[in-house]
């Protein structure tokens, strides 16, 4: 499945905030947007001070976009989400985010057992992670409530893994899942409430850009 290769940086500075997609490095003095917080581009310094105020449209389409790259997903593949959300019970919005939550990638990333969503893609496109015990190697595979998510007993031999169990330890996880730390395997325990999903996103903005189209 595709995925944004280019600067990524550049993408907080897009959406005027941190969308914390770099791991530890983001939360240090390095981070780009705390040095230059302007839009990317030869203008975006001047633009900055020069935009008047922003139109429905561009505000949908910025939320739609700062959703997307906070989770990793391309166009095509967060439309058809989209149009997943709208066929199931209840708010639209929600279940949008619900779905993005769920995805395994971003699961392995809730888990800590990656610093960021990209490297827990990686981690899951590498077969390190399994999911009710056989290797997936998807990281837009779904999970659902019952589900186990483990990391593959070869993998565990890894140094990675080995300096990753010794500090899952005091490890804070979402109430919809549960961790055990000694095996570094974990079970889902039910869908996520939108109170559980700590992104700064207004899916209601992203359900109007859907809407109008
Ligand atoms: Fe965004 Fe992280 Fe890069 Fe800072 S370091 S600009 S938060 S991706």
């Amino acid at each position: 499945m595709a995925r944004y290769t280019g600067p990524v940086c550049k993408l907080c500075r897009r959406e005027g905030e941190k969308l914390f997609l770099k791991g530890s490095r983001c939360l240090t003095p390095k981070c780009s947007f705390e040095r230059r917080s302007y839009p990317p581009g030869e203008h975006g310094r001047d633009n900055q001070f020069r935009r008047g105020r922003a139109s429905d449209y561009l505000l949908q389409l910025r939320e739609k976009q700062k959703a997307r790259r906070i989770y990793g997903v391309m166009e095509r593949q967060f439309s058809r989400y989209f149009r997943r959300a709208t066929q199931r019970v209840g708010l639209t919005g929600t279940n949008l985010l619900v779905l993005l939550e769920t995805r395994l990638d971003n699961v392995v990333y809730r888990l800590g057992w990656a610093d960021s969503r990209a490297q827990a893609r990686q981690l899951v496109q590498h077969g390190h992670v399994t999911l009710n015990g056989r290797k997936t190697s998807v990281p837009s595979a779904l999970v659902s409530p019952g589900d186990s998510v483990g990391i593959r007993n070869e993998s565990m031999k890894n140094n990675y893994f080995k300096v990753l169990r010794e500090d899952l330890d005091d490890r804070q996880v979402p109430r919809w899942l549960s961790l055990d730390t000694r095996n570094v395997s974990a079970n889902i325990l039910n869908l996520p409430a939108r109170d559980d999903i700590d992104v700064s996103i207004n899916e209601q903005l992203v359900v109007e850009y859907y809407s109008r189209r």
